[in-house]
């Protein structure tokens, strides 16, 4: 039988530097990914300054709620560097002097041609009762503490000491306590608001099982799902709960999902172009070259992408792609007509099995009474066939721009899939 640990589980990142504006706190990601994967689930993550009083409280709140507890930073040879003392006197425990630990720091000295300074001598001093974790890159030593069904271990804060001594000393401790894991997928949707997709997923919630999480993420142009299921011996049966879990969900969100294991829409619309051998071109004016950009960001990208042309002025329109100036004079050049010419005039041009063309105002500016700011026609052609699209996006400059590339491969996307269906 395996213990089992109170496993409600915590983070406290430790450092005053670390609640200045900019500074990014990555220790306990890092740390959450690890749990995660054994299948330990993160219920507080506090991140406190270099206040003794401020780190005591913190600290106590963790032990009356939380089983394992994982502190990181201020265990350095500095006088703001309280982690040991102060997490020993909250465990009551007293700190006792290692000759060991100090042999060893004053060993890396040495090594270094230099005497032992009189401040890292505190790092010899580990709390009564704890283990040791060797620190192969620092000099602090990590410690493991167990109290009860308690587990506090205290890490160093920089990331190249803590993530060895996590690796190494800290998760195979954790995997005998707790031999779990998480299974995972993400789903990725475009084409869909997030209360739309709420909309069409509630159902989906009351049968998630309790070993199971829905997480949803929404930016500009993509949604996501995280669906986890975490276990302990029965990684079939988890499996297949996940399995079941994303045919839930896909059978309500249909092609709105484009991908499960991480693909961006670029690498998934390269990915068909590829495997059916067609290549494309691209006609872009407002979403000035980012479409070309995300293609050609995908390696490989020069089996099916030809060109992207930035005609961003209406004479360019013309003089690139021969959309014709009467056409624009009559529609405007963000208009329906105007992309589908563009998609034909760059397919045409280039030789390009698809056109791609996208055209609208970006904004803040450049709005009229009939046109609003985010207005944008995305067009594909393809040989025998167009189809333009009008969508109206909100937010600022970049993420109109991202959004138009956005809706624009997926309409490729959509092609290329309809094609299939089609044969
Ligand atoms: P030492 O002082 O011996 O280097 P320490 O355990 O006292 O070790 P801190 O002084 O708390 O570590 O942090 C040292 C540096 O490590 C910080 O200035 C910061 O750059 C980085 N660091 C600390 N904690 C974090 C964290 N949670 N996330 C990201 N970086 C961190």
């Amino acid at each position: 039988m395996t213990k089992t640990l109170n496993l409600k589980t915590e983070i406290i990142a430790v450092g005053s530097e670390l609640l200045s504006p900019g500074f990014r706190e990555t220790n306990s990601l890092f740390i959450s990914g690890r749990l995660e994967d054994l299948g330990i689930v993160i219920s507080f993550k506090t991140i406190v300054g270099d206040d003794v009083a401020d780190l005591r409280a913190a600290l106590g709140a963790a032990l009356k709620r939380s089983g394992l507890i994982v502190v990181t930073g201020g265990l350095g040879p500095t006088e703001d560097d309280r982690t040991r003392e102060v997490t020993a006197g909250v465990l009551r425990r007293k700190l006792v002097f290692s000759p060991a630990i100090e042999a060893r720091i004053r060993d890396r000295f040495r090594k270094r041609g230099l005497r032992l300074p009189a401040s890292n001598k505190k790092q010899s001093f580990v709390i009564a009762g704890a283990e040791v974790l060797e620190n192969d890159h620092g000099t602090a030593p990590g410690l493991w503490v167990s109290r009860a069904s308690r587990r506090i271990v205290l890490l160093p804060g920089p990331p190249h000491e803590l993530e060895p001594m996590f690796d190494n000393s800290v998760l195979p401790r954790l995997r005998e306590i707790s031999p779990g894991f998480t299974l995972r997928r993400t789903l990725k949707i475009t084409g869909l608001s997030e209360s739309l997709m709420e909309d069409r997923i509630k159902g989906v919630y009351s049968g998630v099982p309790p070993n199971g999480r829905i997480i949803t993420l929404a930016s500009p142009g993509e949604l996501q799902i995280i669906i986890s299921i975490t276990g302990r011996d029965d990684r079939e049966s988890s499996e297949a709960a996940l399995t079941g879990l994303e045919k839930r969900l896909r059978d309500r969100l249909g092609e709105r999902v484009f991908s499960t294991d991480g693909e961006s829409l670029e690498e998934v619309v390269g990915r068909l172009l590829s495997l059916r051998g067609r290549t494309v071109a691209c006609a872009e004016s407002c979403s000035g070259g980012l479409l070309g950009h995300r293609l050609t960001g995908i390696p490989g990208s020069s089996r099916y992408f030809l060109e992207s042309l930035v005609t961003y002025s209406d004479a360019a329109k013309t003089r690139l792609l021969g959309v014709a100036g009467s056409l624009i004079a009559a529609h405007g050049a963000v208009s329906a007509p105007v992309a589908e010419a563009m998609a034909r005039g760059v397919m045409e041009g280039s030789g390009a099995d698809y056109g791609l063309a996208v055209t609208g105002i970006a904004g803040p500016g450049g709005a009229t009474e009939t046109k609003p700011v985010g207005l944008v026609y995305t067009a594909v052609a393809w040989r025998g066939g167009a189809s333009v699209e009008r969508s109206v996006f909100l937010g600022m400059r970049s993420f109109v721009k991202f959004q138009s590339s956005q809706k624009a491969l997926d309409q490729l996307r959509l092609r290329l899939i309809a094609e299939e269906f089609e044969k």
